[in-house]
């Protein structure tokens, strides 16, 4: 039998009658011949709620218990799955994690998974069974802990049993409809995209669009598995959501996919700092020590051999990496007159795999900036991203202005 896997998001589980839905659909493709593997979320909330238990009994806790006590919530979802498609009369069990057994790394709360052996489950297909509800967000360790793989990880699980299965597909059912070109709450005129390549969704997914979690982007595009993300509220067609797919199968031919925001950004700078070989290495060692993650990276031009240094990183980061500087500072490291932080911006990205074949387009996502007097204080490009920071008061306005600029309501 053909195998799909079917992921059902914290929304789609949030009530028994939504399971019920949700079973429903599953059950649809049983009919349709196909031995599912159905992931699940918590109810929408509940991992929520399970996080602050933890918080609030213990300030320092122990993250093999704050796994194992978040990880309940998908135990939940999984068994009551379970239960509702055999009302159905359709054949089925719920596995958690540990049963199959899907095995992570120790890293606790931000496991990886090593490994998913296919035996168990697939005795039980051999056996009759039409379903494995499988807990998604949860592992073991080698340790024989219960592991979780980090917020929004029942994608990753999703995609990991594709991969392992060999799975025809993969969807994704959320509560929006696929993948937009922006974000719609922010700008009314964008368009859901039929197809969009892994590499633009993995750039869009950790530029903050959360549809999906990065880490599931990147397994689907390691192990290429047909990604598809629904939505769990409307009817389906073969054409419903977005799929993800390999870049040859995307036929759009727009130079930029969609527009990306993030307000979680603040900017640094170090001002007057020596311009010779090793500075760079001085300033951005000690920041990587101190687990600040830096994005973007400007240096100045020099003047009488001192320069300014810019960089980026997350807000929640900036007293930190404050305090690294000072501390190399104090070391005789590194020397600088002054510390700036500037946490009132955001970085607006346009992302497009056409990119590479288009010229110009980094200059017209300048021009439609100047046109709404938007000033630009930081730039990063890769192949298939232009990046910039900008007052965080012009964020929707740049991500309006760069939609209608590439003419993002069109299909390319
Ligand atoms: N329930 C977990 C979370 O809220 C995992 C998931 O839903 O993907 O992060
Ligand atoms: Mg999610």
């Amino acid at each position: 039998m053909p195998i799909l896997v079917m992921k059902f998001g914290g929304t789609s589980v949030a009530t028994l009658d939504r399971i019920r839905r949700a079973a429903k659909r599953v059950g649809r493709e049983v009919a349709n011949g196909y031995d599912v593997i159905v992931i699940v979320s918590a109810m929408s909330g509940e991992t929520n709620k399970l996080v602050g238990y933890v918080e609030e009994t213990s300030h320092l806790y122990d993250a093999r218990e704050y796994d194992a006590v978040v990880s309940s919530g998908e135990n939940v979802t999984a068994g009551l799955m379970a239960l509702t498609l055999q009302e159905m009369d359709v054949p089925a069990r719920s596995w958690q994690g540990w049963q199959v057994p899907l095995v992570t790394t120790s890293a606790h709360a931000s496991a990886r998974i090593e490994e998913i052996p296919t035996t168990n489950i697939n005795a039980k297909f051999g056996e009759g069974m039409k379903v494995a509800v499988v807990a998604g967000f949860q592992g073991i360790s080698p340790e024989g802990r219960i592991t979780t793989l980090g917020r929004g990880g029942s994608d990753t699980t999703a995609v990991a049993f594709a991969a392992a299965f060999g799975a025809e597909r993969c969807d994704i059912y959320t509560d929006v409809d696929g993948v937009y070109t922006t974000d719609p709450r922010i700008c009314d005129k964008a368009r859901k995209l039929d197809r969009i390549a892994f590499e633009e969704m993995l750039e869009l997914a950790s530029l903050g669009a959360k549809v999906l979690q990065t880490r599931s982007v990147e397994l689907a595009m390691k192990y290429k598995v047909r990604l598809r993300v629904l939505s769990s509220f409307e009817e389906q067609t073969d054409e419903a959501g977005t799929l993800v797919c390999d870049e040859e199968d995307v036929m759009e031919a727009n130079a930029v996919a969609g527009v990306a925001y993030s307000k979680d950004e603040a900017k640094v700078t170090l001002v007057s700092v020596a311009d010779r070989p090793g500075v760079s290495a001085a300033i951005f060692g000690p920041l990587a020590e101190a687990g600040v993650n830096v994005d973007m990276i400007v240096q100045n031009i020099s003047e009488e051999g001192r320069t300014d240094m810019t960089f980026s990183c997350p807000t929640n980061q900036v007293a930190r990496a404050a305090q690294a500087m000072n501390d190399a500072k104090d070391r005789g490291e590194i020397n600088f007159h002054d510390l700036i932080s500037d946490t009132n911006v955001a970085k607006v990205s346009i992302v497009g795999i056409g990119m590479r074949s288009h010229a110009g387009v980094a200059a017209r996502m300048f021009q439609a900036l100047r046109d709404e007097n938007i000033n630009i204080k930081v730039i990063t490009t890769s192949e298939i991203k232009v990046s910039v920071l900008i007052d965080r008061k012009y964020m929707e306005l740049a991500v309006q202005a760069l939609h209608d600029a590439f003419e993002l309501d069109k299909a390319g």
